[in-house]
């Protein structure tokens, strides 16, 4: 096949990387994107600017893409980031942290015959250029027109740094409520640095806060202050709540509790904790010892995120044993190939019995049985069964158990009212409103673990909805009009 654009090529301008070699000895980050403008052109220009924008379909918030890239082509930087950031306020970060092969770049019609238009490392190139310029945008014009309504906004992560975005662009006075010292939620405490730098989700808040947005962190709202507190003494019109889904699941098996066993939550928020304690006056957990042979269990992001940081902790032999094969690993593509890169060994087809102690009670070893694949249950998944007498130990000195989450039920308990599924999930409806009068959720609390991208599109769904119920309140003519609108 021919093609006769000049500048078009099937192959895509790669990225820079850090060496894996150097990588596995510092905490900086491996995936160094585009570092020049006529690289990002470059690419750019591979781009078809196809009539129908199939690559926004694969984005679950439906970015503009397309747009932005025809901006990128003309050195329009900033425009291509004003025009992301008006539905998605997180381009750095999600330009650092989707799985682009699987949503906008899988349905790029140029994968058909090449390489798919990086379209991940374009948005973090704009976002990134437009960050690094902040002082020079002007985002007085994005701050809505206000009538004096307070919104409070509880969590810091993705879904609620992007609802305090739409928000205060709406006009309201909006305050975010967090628990821990710093902003960014899992993208600060689960995400590695070497993946999300912290500076990127600092410029992110930044921008957020210039339109106005107030940040009180250490304040865990159900047990500091209560949501109908919020409301009754400190005259907040509406609740956001966006939680996230941040209670580790176990595996169940006997010995889980012995020393040398934790979660993968524990163990990513404690090495961020000491990496960042100095440049963020943190309290410094100290160092997490890993010891010689690291096991981690699951195969997710989180646990590709424990393999990578155990191996920077000084791990020999970092393992990911996981009850399913590769291909069906939750994983992103990339982040199985970094974790092999830097060293990562995988065990397949396993699944762990018990943690077994040695003679000082610390953990020694894993037991496990091998699994085999059978028939495919009504999801179209292959089901699994244990291969029975095939266990065999592996020994090691840490384990990390990286097998899920789910939403912490501290705040629904002291919410009377707030309704909540057997799993913890917040109930909502289409609009993201909660069984509670002007009580609005999204992002992981409500879904259970997704991702950022998701985060950020429920947030501005429900921020929508939010603005109608507030509207609508004080009966403001627009609500009617508009209300037919919200989506
Ligand atoms: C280790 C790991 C790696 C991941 N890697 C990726 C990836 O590569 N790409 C990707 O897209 N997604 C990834 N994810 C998933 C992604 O990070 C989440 O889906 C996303 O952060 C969800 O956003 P959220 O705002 O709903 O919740 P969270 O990010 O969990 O934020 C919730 C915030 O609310 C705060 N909070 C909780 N309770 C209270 C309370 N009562 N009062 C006040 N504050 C409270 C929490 O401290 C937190 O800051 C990863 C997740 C993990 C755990």
């Amino acid at each position: 096949m021919s093609f006769t654009m000049s500048r078009f090529s099937w192959v895509e301008v790669e990225a820079h990387q850090l060496e894996h070699a150097k990588a596995l000895h510092s905490w900086d980050e491996v995936n160094l994107g585009y570092l020049t403008y006529e690289e990002a052109k470059a690419e750019a220009d591979r781009c078809l600017q196809c009539g129908t924008p199939y690559c926004q379909d694969g984005c679950p918030n439906h970015n503009p893409i397309r747009d932005f890239i025809a901006l990128v082509q003309e050195g329009r930087l900033v425009d291509a980031a004003l025009l992301d950031w008006q539905v998605n306020p997180l381009a750095s970060c999600t330009g650092r942290v989707c799985a682009w092969e699987k949503q906008c770049e899988g349905y790029c019609v140029v994968r058909n015959e090449g390489d798919p238009i990086r379209i991940g490392l374009l948005e973090r190139y704009l976002g990134d250029y437009a960050l690094k310029h902040l002082d020079e945008i002007d985002l007085s014009s994005w701050v809505g027109e206000g009538h004096g309504e307070k919104v409070a906004v509880v969590g810091a992560g993705p879904a609620g740094m992007a609802a305090a975005w739409f928000l205060a662009r709406k006009g309201y006075q909006v305050t975010i409520y967090e628990s821990w010292y710093l902003y960014g939620g899992v993208m600060s405490y689960g995400i590695p640095e070497y993946v999300l730098p912290q500076r990127v989700i600092d410029l992110e808040m930044e921008k957020i806060l210039r339109l106005g947005v107030t940040l009180k962190t250490g304040i865990r709202v159900g047990k500091d202050i209560t949501i109908q507190e919020l409301k009754e003494k400190e005259g907040y019109d509406a609740i956001f709540i966006a939680t996230g889904a941040n209670q580790p699941a176990t595996p169940g098996v006997p010995g889980e509790d012995l020393p040398g066993v934790m979660t993968a939550k524990d163990f990513l928020m404690k090495a961020t904790e000491h990496l960042l304690a100095k440049d963020y006056s943190l309290p410094d957990p100290g160092p997490v010892p890993v010891g010689r042979r690291v096991v981690v269990i699951g195969a997710g992001d989180t646990a590709m995120d424990a393999v990578r940081t155990s191996l920077r902790l000084g791990a020999e032999e970092v393992y990911v044993c996981y009850r399913r094969t590769e291909e069906l690993a939750p994983s992103r593509t990339p982040e199985i190939a970094h974790a092999k890169a830097e060293g990562g060994r995988f065990i397949y087809l396993v699944n762990p019995t018990r943690f077994i102690p040695g003679p000082d009670g610390r953990l020694a070893g894993v037991e496990f049985v091998r699994m085999q694949l059978g028939e495919k249950d009504a999801s179209g998944r292959q089901k699994i069964s244990p291969i029975p007498g095939s266990q065999f130990v592996l020994e090691c000195d840490t384990a990390i158990l990286a097998v899920g989450y789910r939403p912490e039920t501290d705040l629904a308990e002291a919410t009377p009212g707030l309704e909540v599924a057997n799993w913890g999930g917040i109930v909502v409806d289409q609009d993201g409103h909660t069984s509670l009068e002007g009580v609005f959720a999204a992002g992981d609390c409500v879904t259970g673990a997704k991702t950022v991208i998701h985060a950020v599109h429920a947030a501005r769904h429900a921020a929508e909805a939010l603005h109608h119920y507030l509207m609508a309140k004080r009966q403001d003519p627009l609500a009617l009009l508009e209300a037919a609108t919200v989506g």
